[in-house]
């Protein structure tokens, strides 16, 4: 079994089933696969082999759900990026990957269209071909649609998928068709996936949860899938209502966002099994908002990141009335976890230790870095750089990741914590909290913060405000006002261009 085998065995299983729904087109799971073949023939006749690297830069279209099966079928390496990557970062990945095709999408040409007269390899773009640019659709309709077939073991390196670099320089991620076809199978088993299933996939393709929980995931199952170019909480609410979606998976912001739309209270929603979500946290207070305004119970907390596949844990809908703001306390089919001390033990319940998982969906490792694999592999466990506590009923709460921790006279604070007390404040937009040097303490916390513009005295608002709700060595000492803070293309903070700030003022 392999991902190319999978779509196939569908398309014979389901061939005049839906399988891919775009605003302007739809595909029957058999005219999916044809494409498949002569994208995959196409890509041939132009030289790309089994084992080559493919950047697909796409955003979720018809031709990104065609690409990734097709680059599996030819038994090349498919290395999904986001689609709003500017061409430095564009550039960076396609080095690393030592990758020798890029595709690319009329809607995001302009950000990489400098690449091909700067790099070597085959450079495909949809729309009218341009110099060194083949065009998709023409090179494929030259060929026949007569199956290929992949015959890959289970245990060949599949895709490379790039981290969303929150930490610091993406890093390769390098999966096996078995770890992708662990997690899609376990999460079509967690969520009910059916056939008759239809997902919604509006957050980008090219990040683990999406592309192999929900695109993978229903195709392990034959599901319908809609695919959404970008993402607007208008057209989130507008097409789960008209495509009848039955699975939903977003980011918190995208909650927040529909949440807080006014077409949310007319809008029928009551297609949707499962609104999962993950990626970051979802605090109680904002889990209970978002229940309230898209009258649902059936909100579903995924735990997990890139290098595990993601797998990881959940919290089920049913948990949320109890547990909101934590991840669970089971792990996800094909999944284990535990929290570990420095030394590698197990900690008590209640104590505070780093989250570790294992299973078969965890990654083969990092690509060209074999001592950061070893670095984060513990005795088959993988260390998460997450910082995590079980409470007295086995309930799993991420405090903060590792990296963020603040270290100040030798106590840890963890910056999240503040941030989620500091974003109640009425006249409080958005914050981020980081450990600055300190000549006598190591480290200080600061706040970065953006305001209404109705606090004055900012310092001692924040002050008074905190000193009410948790101990004094927690509160921030340093305060600055911003009109934004740094976030990647997934709207995850960036921390650590804060910390360089804050070290160069
Ligand atoms: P990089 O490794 O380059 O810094 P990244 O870690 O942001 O990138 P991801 O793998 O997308 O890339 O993020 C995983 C992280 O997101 C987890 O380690 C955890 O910190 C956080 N996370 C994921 N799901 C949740 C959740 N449900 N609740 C809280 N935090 C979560």
């Amino acid at each position: 079994m392999n991902l190319s085998e999978l779509l196939a065995y569908q398309s014979r299983k389901y061939p005049e089933k839906e399988g891919v729904v775009t605003l302007d087109e739809r595909l029957t799971y058999a005219e999916w696969n044809d494409k498949v073949n002569q994208f995959a023939r196409a890509m041939m006749r132009l030289g790309v082999q089994a084992g080559e690297k493919v950047v697909i830069h796409m955003p979720n279209t018809k031709e990104f759900v065609i690409s990734y099966f097709a680059i599996h079928r030819l038994g090349a390496i498919a290395v999904p990026i986001n689609a709003r990557l500017v061409a430095n970062e564009v550039s960076y990945i396609y080095e690393h990957s030592d990758a020798s095709v890029l595709l690319t999408h009329e809607l995001v040409f302009e950000q990489v269209s400098q690449l091909a007269d700067e790099k070597s390899g085959t450079f495909i773009k949809t729309g009218a071909p341009e110099q060194r640019w083949h065009a998709f659709a023409e090179i494929m309709e030259k060929e026949e649609p007569t199956e290929l077939v992949n015959d890959a073991h289970e245990d060949e390196e599949a895709s490379i998928l790039y981290t969303s670099g929150t930490t610091g320089a993406p890093k390769g991620v390098i999966f096996t068709h078995k770890n992708i076809l662990t997690v899609s199978s376990m999460m079509a088993v967690e969520l009910e996936m059916k056939p008759s299933s239809r997902m919604l996939h509006i957050m980008p393709l090219s990040h683990s949860a999406p592309l192999h929980l929900f695109l993978a995931g229903g195709t392990f199952v034959g599901a319908t899938h809609v695919l959404a170019s970008m993402f607007t909480p208008d057209l989130m609410l507008e097409l789960v209502a008209k495509e009848k979606v039955s699975h939903f998976f977003g980011a918190p912001v995208a909650y927040l966002m529909a949440a807080k739309h006014p077409k949310v209270t007319e809008t029928d929603l009551s297609w949707v099994k499962y609104w999962t979500y993950g990626g970051a946290p979802l605090s109680k207070t904002e889990v209970e908002f978002v229940r309230e305004q898209l009258k649902t119970d059936s909100l579903c907390c995924l735990y997990g990141l890139t290098e595990a596949g993601p797998s990881g844990t959940l919290l089920l809908p049913n948990e949320h009335d109890k547990k909101a703001g934590s991840v669970g306390k089971r792990a996800a089919l094909h999944c284990e976890f535990c929290i570990l001390d420095e030394q590698g033990k197990e900690v008590e319940k209640g104590e505070v230790g780093e989250i570790a998982l294992k299973g078969e969906g965890i990654m083969k490792g990092y690509y060209k870095d074999e001592q950061k694999t070893k670095d984060t592999f513990r005795e088959g466990w993988l260390l998460t750089g997450d910082m995590g506590v079980k409470d007295k009923d086995g309930f799993l709460w991420v405090i903060d990741r590792k990296k963020d921790m603040v270290i100040s006279g030798g106590v840890n604070v963890y910056p999240r914590e503040i941030e989620t007390v500091l974003l109640q404040h009425p006249h409080i937009e958005d914050v981020a909290v980081v450990g600055v040097p300190h000549p006598d303490w190591g480290e200080t916390v600061k706040a970065y913060i953006v305001q209404t513009g109705q606090i004055n005295h900012l310092e001692t608002e924040c002050h008074t405000y905190l000193e009410k709700q948790m101990a004094g060595y927690k509160i921030p000492k340093l305060y600055e006002e911003v009109k934004e803070l740094p976030r990647n293309a997934t709207g995850k903070l960036l921390k650590h261009r804060l910390r360089e700030q804050a070290r160069h003022v």
